[in-house]
């Protein structure tokens, strides 16, 4: 499998091409059929990828020990400027429920939602439901505007820094066997909160709990901390200095916090003079949308020493024109703190190191030859599916690759199909 086939195609190759004769055992489809068995299918898909887990851990390929998780912004299937504002939403589900309002009020309305009113494949109570869909959509996210087409997608940076209609995807990779483990399609911009999700999802699927995770910086918070604690797992996650230090882009003020020692257990800043700053105030930080998210409270510590700081022969050149004296502000529950102390360790950082290689390549894999750019899915859930079957796609092959040595020459693909069935199917 290179790409995510249209029924058409499939309908086709089964007619045509061998492989496909083979796993159809000569049998051919009609599009009409493949479209009904994809919808039909759709909700076993993370059962699959879960067996397909189990098929490597019964041939020993790997244990699940050790994961990595993180995310790529995927463009939804929306244009960037068919969205539908709030205002609009109003006004539009009151002409669709009340035919009181008439044209004179459509051409109220921003073209998008215009072009909305006029669409003539989907019926007005089609509409008035995918408006109110929506209309909830911007309730939950506090939203004025929304996708017109997705609402359940959002706009999010992608790495040309270009903000785009996305979702953003989670997966979480198996160190040794870079199977994907997991698939998770987040309405969120960052990957601040997303590792519980992924992981839970990764738990579920795998055979075995693993044990270890890796993750980059944008996952170092609270929530992920604590689900960490929670499940027993041991948590490899880079702070955001800590992961501009490994990419050589530590900041050049040597007053900031990049360039001071935090001595964590002794809960002391040692400055660039040499003074050393004390925790003199600890804060807890609450945050009522965050609390509603479910999220845990920060905590925030201020290292100042007045005294130090006084008679410095370095005061102009580290503190501002206001400034009496210097104060580094620091957030974490004991949680976060730990771990910075942890990814100081060498064998921290060279556990680490497992995840770039571990997250990149099985992505650009799917980026470069499956083609996963190109959705033409709506809906989060569907993304999620179709990620899903990517995912078994590539694990299966992934699988097989490993493998094949020890399976016929002539037979191979037959072995391995005839073992994966006969094992697997329930
Ligand atoms: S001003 Fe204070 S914090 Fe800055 S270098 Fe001097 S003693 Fe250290």
């Amino acid at each position: 499998m290179i790409k995510l086939f249209s029924p058409e195609d499939i309908s086709e190759f089964t007619k045509t091409d061998s492989v496909f004769k083979l796993i159809m055992e000569g049998v051919s489809v009609s599009r009409t059929s493949v479209r009904r068995y994809r919808e039909y299918f759709r909700k076993y898909y993370q059962e699959i990828l879960a067996k397909t887990l189990m098929f490597a851990y019964d041939y020993d390929l790997t244990c699940f020990d050790r994961v990595a998780i993180d995310g790529t912004i995927l463009k939804a299937c929306n244009a960037p400027f068919n969205y539908i504002t709030k205002k609009d939403l109003r006004r539009l589900l009151r002409i669709l429920k009340n035919k009181r309002y008439g044209v004179s009020e459509v051409v109220l309305l921003k073209k998008p939602a215009q072009n909305f009113y006029y669409n003539k494949n989907m019926t007005v109570e089609q509409k008035i439901m995918f408006l109110e869909e929506a209309k909830i959509q911007m309730k939950i996210y506090g939203k004025k505007k929304i996708p017109l087409y997705d609402p359940e997608a959002r706009w999010m940076m992608n790495k040309k820094k270009k903000k785009q209609i996305s979702y953003n995807i989670q997966t979480c990779v198996d160190t040794t066997s870079q199977l994907f483990l997991s698939v998770y399609a987040s309405q969120n911009a960052t990957d601040h909160y997303e590792l519980p999700p992924t992981l839970q999802k990764a738990i579920e699927n795998s055979p075995q709990k693993p044990r270890e995770v890796l993750a980059d910086a944008g996952y170092n918070t609270e929530i992920t901390f604590s689900f960490l604690k929670e499940e027993n797992m041991e948590g490899y996650i880079y702070n955001a200095t800590q992961s501009r230090i490994d990419k050589g882009k530590r900041r050049t003020n040597p007053f900031s916090l990049d360039n001071v020692e935090i001595h964590y257990t002794e809960n002391y800043i040692e400055c660039f003079m040499g003074y050393p700053l004390f925790n003199e105030y600890t804060y807890r930080v609450h945050d009522e949308k965050k609390t509603a998210k479910g999220l845990p409270d920060e905590t925030k510590r201020i290292y100042v020493n007045t005294e130090a700081c006084k008679d410095c022969p370095l005061r102009k050149e580290c503190l501002s024109e206001k400034q009496h004296h210097k104060t580094y502000t620091i957030y974490g529950s004991p949680e976060k703190r730990e771990m910075i102390t942890k990814m100081k360790e060498k064998t921290a950082k060279e556990i680490y190191k497992q995840r770039a290689p571990t997250v990149e390549s099985p992505f650009g894999t799917l980026k470069q030859f499956y083609h996963i750019d190109t959705i033409f899915y709506r809906g989060r859930e569907k993304i999620e599916n179709m990620m899903n079957l990517y995912a078994i796609a590539y694990n299966l092959k992934k699988i097989y690759e490993k493998l094949k040595t020890t399976l016929t020459e002539d037979k191979r693909y037959i072995t391995f199909i005839q073992k994966t069935r006969n094992k697997y199917t329930t």
